[in-house]
């Protein structure tokens, strides 16, 4: 998801990689959960999130659509992400002591904050957003260690693929108003989430293969689908 902000407003103007300190780490959070609750519709989950939940909970994406997750437009294609839940809106993970149940397999978008991601140019960098999280006097970690996804290099890889895959397509198809436009953004939402999400996951296997498989058959579907709408 893309969002149009002043960097200067909501970070401390600075750009990190995986290998820079950054003042993010809240500790253990101490009794906070801030930021698993009333979070909206956005914590949009990534392929890599579904096969985490799916495979480490061993469940389908359909279980998990019917309890935690729902599905809404993002720039015009159809995602899931974490329902809140309840008029407190509440993360439906977020257990009666005020702390993750899933930690281990908690989605992308949870193992950043509250850092955020600059995509330019094919690429991203990593921002420290200064007022999202509570608590006071974080201390520095390596960005790296925050994200805790093991083969960084290759998980900030996929990130970058999947962002501008969606981005192409959303480009082409997100804003449409007119029928051909809105029909295939229908095509192109039920395609992704059958495509990267539905379909279960192997989890004797591991995710980055699955997902480069089915992102190549991704493409090639993206291409028909964009000489489609010449
Ligand atoms: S707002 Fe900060 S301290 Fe509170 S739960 Fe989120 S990350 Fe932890
Ligand atoms: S998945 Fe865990 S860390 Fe993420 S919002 Fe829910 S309770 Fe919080």
């Amino acid at each position: 998801m893309e969002r149009n902000i002043d960097l200067n407003e909501i970070s401390d103007g600075r750009l990190y990689g995986s290998n820079d300190m950054v003042k993010a780490d809240c500790g253990s959070c101490e009794g906070c959960s801030a930021c698993c609750r009333g979070m909206g519709s956005s914590v949009v989950l990534d392929p890599f999130d579904v096969y985490r939940l799916t495979t480490g909970l061993q469940t389908t994406f359909q279980s998990l659509l019917s309890r935690a997750l729902e599905l809404n437009a993002v720039d015009g294609i159809i995602l899931p992400n974490l329902k809140m839940a309840e008029e407190e809106e509440v993360c439906p993970f977020l257990n009666e002591k005020g702390r993750c149940s899933i930690h281990p397999l908690r989605p992308g978008f949870c193992r950043l904050f509250p850092l955020g991601r600059l995509y330019e140019d094919g690429s991203f960098r990593y921002f420290l957003q200064v007022k999202e999280c509570k608590k006071e006097n974080r201390s520095k970690v390596k960005v790296r260690k925050w994200i805790d996804t093991p083969d960084i290099k290759q998980y900030e890889e996929f990130v970058c693929k999947w962002h501008y895959f969606l981005k192409d397509l959303s480009n082409a198809f997100g804003n449409g108003r007119d029928g051909k436009a809105l029909s295939l953004a229908k095509t192109v939402s039920l395609y992704i989430l059958n495509q990267f999400y539905i379909t279960p996951y192997d989890s004797g296997e591991d995710f980055y293969s699955q997902f480069y498989r089915r992102f190549r058959e991704g493409q090639e579907f993206a291409a028909s689908i964009l000489e489609k709408a010449k």
